[in-house]
């Protein structure tokens, strides 16, 4: 593990690393370990090492679970009847938070067929708007399900 891994833009969990933050954690056998600036979805960035991520050791800045209900503030969230999973980076399914350019944007991915439909959206709204137009279109029944 001697080469230096890129990590930015990746999300593990709720985190998505942002840049070699420069800082370097000491290992126990002496050797250093990047540690990366990540951006949480709850708005705080911290400090993770390469290995942390890599490993699925950690998978946010730390805050609890409940935090995610705050983005349920949005009027959409009461249409929503999915349960959220905790690797889920906004807390909604097929919605993801992306770095792109200098800010944050919403990636909506529905797979079908083997397939990744979406988009990006600039508000949760919006990808919400796109994420439910994306089911209706590639989930034959879906509408009737809810
Ligand atoms: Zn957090």
């Amino acid at each position: 593990m001697a080469n230096k891994v890129n990590l930015t833009g990746q999300v593990f969990g709720h985190l998505t690393a942002i840049k070699d933050s420069g800082k370097r954690a000491r290992r126990k056998d002496g050797s250093s370990a990047v540690l990366w600036l990540c951006q949480c979805d709850c708005g705080k960035q911290t400090y993770v090492a390469t290995s942390s991520l890599t490993t699925g050791q950690t998978t946010s800045c730390g805050h609890v679970k409940a935090a995610n209900l705050e983005t349920g503030a949005d009027h959409h969230a009461s249409m929503l009847t999915d349960k959220v999973p905790a690797t889920s980076h906004t807390g909604y399914r097929n919605i993801s938070m992306t770095f792109r350019g200098s800010r944050w944007r919403y990636r909506v991915a529905v797979t079908y067929d083997h397939r990744q439909h979406g988009g990006l959206r600039d508000t949760l709204k919006e990808a919400l708007e796109l994420r439910e137009e994306l089911r209706a279109k590639y989930w034959p029944g879906y509408k009737t399900q809810k």
